[in-house]
């Protein structure tokens, strides 16, 4: 299958691989880690490359996993979920499409679907709704290919520990060459896309008919130099009607990036109308409600190349959160034309999940790929700091592995279950060595 790739999407890592391979099954994969292993030869894989962060860049075999793409046993469950193993290199896109045409579907998934499940999981991707995880919590067993070349089942009751780095890991443990999923009935959602006074949104946030606990799935932009926000508000439905195709096609397509590359062109041009911008795009959002497949709903194309930083706050200190970026944009002096964005989370026990043991609100910032976007992500970090915020593993930061050891419990034992998996850092690249820590 030919798949789009935008290795460095963000274009902030930079990657030059002694040799780019591209296994077409599992005992090729393993051959290939032994091949370079022996050759003394760092090993990564890739998936779509859409990670801000250079987690996936080598300066030795890079292995790209796109043929590893096929499901290999569905198990179907009395209540009409299923258990579904399936190649570690499909784009979200293609198992989408292979589930849907099973009637099943993943419970929950973030807003694009170009990435490759191993990808997703291994850097804690993840999407909105309150009662739900991420990815790597739909994931029930991981097949490895180890820094040994040997190939490894992993699940919470096989090699449990392994496992916990298999499904949300960065890659330090092996290379992943099949995942099971827990999946559940297809079905439908009902999009409600509303723009709102911002105010209002965080008056209405709690309780127990507020937005977050009051939808399946909440989430929210606010443009920066504005009180606006777009609302979306997904819940599942028995039915009801589709989207026209020419509205969908202005919406998705003319407007959110045909258009916004032209805004976010003149913003860059002429900082100073960036608020003019802003305040325009914010009232000329219109109201829409639709009803499709869950995968329709979730995932949007995003054709505009932008720069995104990510933290999950404990939900309580949102709203302190989001106050302090607003002050801060507003006596910076900075122009900011791209949205932020806020997405909701339950806790988990994924040991590296950014929503391990608490309920979790994701607050996203966003940057025009050709503005310089340094000062405000260094700012919003700071803001974070305060609020024991946790980087998403794909987005840009500057966290390392002292500050994330204060952040994360379980965090000893990763490092732990990683030196014993990987003892001569077969897998390591200066992204791992930094939010890792360097080896004893
Ligand atoms: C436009 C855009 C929208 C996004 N939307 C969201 C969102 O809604 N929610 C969210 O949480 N994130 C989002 N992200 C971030 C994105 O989901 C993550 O960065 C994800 O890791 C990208 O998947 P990928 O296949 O491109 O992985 P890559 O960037 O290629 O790799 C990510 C990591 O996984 C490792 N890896 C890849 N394949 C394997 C394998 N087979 N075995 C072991 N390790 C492997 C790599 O070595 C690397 O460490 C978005 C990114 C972009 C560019």
């Amino acid at each position: 299958m030919e798949t789009t790739r935008w290795v460095n999407w963000a274009r902030t890592a930079s990657s030059t691989p002694v040799r780019r391979e591209r296994p077409s099954d599992v005992d090729e994969l393993a051959r290939a880690v032994s091949r370079a292993v022996d050759e003394g030869l760092h090993v990564r894989a890739v998936g779509a490359g859409h990670s801000f962060t250079a987690a996936a860049v080598t300066d030795g075999v890079l292995l790209d996993l796109d043929a590893l793409d096929a499901i290999e046993r569905v198990e179907r469950r009395p209540d009409g979920s299923a258990l579904v193993t399936v190649g570690a290199g499909i784009r979200l896109a293609a198992l989408n499409g292979a589930l849907g045409a099973l009637g099943l579907a993943m419970r929950n998934l973030g807003d694009i679907d170009q990435q490759s499940i191993a990808g997703a999981i291994s850097t804690g991707t993840h999407g909105t709704g309150v009662r739900l995880g991420g990815l790597a919590t739909q994931v029930v067993g991981a097949r490895l290919v180890t820094a040994a070349g040997d190939v490894v089942e992993t699940s919470p009751t096989q090699q449990p520990e392994l496992f916990e780095l298999a499904r949300l890991g960065l890659g330090s443990v092996g290379v992943l060459a099949a995942v099971t999923l827990e999946v559940v009935p297809a079905f439908l959602l009902e999009a409600v896309e509303e723009p709102w006074a911002l105010d209002d949104v965080l008056e209405q946030l709690d309780g127990p008919d507020g937005l977050v606990e009051g939808n399946d799935h909440f989430e929210f932009y606010w443009f920066p130099h504005t009180r606006r926000a777009l609302t979306k508000r997904n819940n599942r439905v028995q039915d009801g009607p589709g989207l026209n195709p020419v509205r969908r096609w202005v919406d998705d397509e003319l407007l959110s990036n045909s258009v916004f590359e032209v805004t976010n062109r003149i913003a860059t041009a002429v900082p100073a109308a960036t608020r003019r911008i802003n305040q325009l795009a914010a009232r000329s959002l219109s109201a829409r409600r639709y009803v499709a497949p869950s995968p329709e709903v979730f995932a949007s194309p995003r054709r505009v190349r932008f720069r995104e930083m990510e933290y999950a706050v404990p939900r309580a200190a949102l709203r302190d959160v989001l106050a302090e970026i607003d002050r801060w944009v507003e006596t910076s002096g900075e122009h900011l034309p791209f949205p932020g964005e806020v997405r909701f989370a339950a806790a988990d026990d994924v040991w590296l999940s950014t929503a391990h043991g608490r309920e979790t609100a994701y607050v996203a910032v966003h940057q025009y790929w050709r503005l310089p976007y340094q000062r405000y992500f260094s700012a919003v970090e700071r803001i974070m700091a305060e609020h024991e915020g946790r980087p998403h593993w794909g987005k840009l930061h500057w966290l390392d592995a002292r500050r994330l050891a204060e952040l994360y419990p379980r965090f000893a034992d990763a490092q732990r279950v990683r030196a014993a998996a990987d003892p001569d850092g077969v897998f390591d690249n200066d992204y791992l060595t930094r939010v890792f820590g360097p080896r004893p």
